[in-house]
């Protein structure tokens, strides 16, 4: 997955805040893009297949 406002491919699960809850319950979880650290949204199984990605390759 890329960032919305970048393109960047440098995307990280954000931590979760209070006020991510709405959004929690609509299955999606806050990501952090690294290269212009813009704060957004993604549905949850692509957040879950990102942390896989990452377990693989530490
Ligand atoms: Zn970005």
């Amino acid at each position: 997955m890329q960032c919305l406002e970048c393109g960047s491919v440098k995307i990280r699960p954000s931590r979760l805040r209070l006020s991510d809850m709405p959004r929690l319950m609509l299955l999606r979880m806050p990501v952090r893009c690294h290269t212009c650290l813009s704060r957004t949204y993604t549905p949850l199984v692509l957040a879950l297949r990102m942390r896989q990605a990452r377990r693989a390759h530490s």
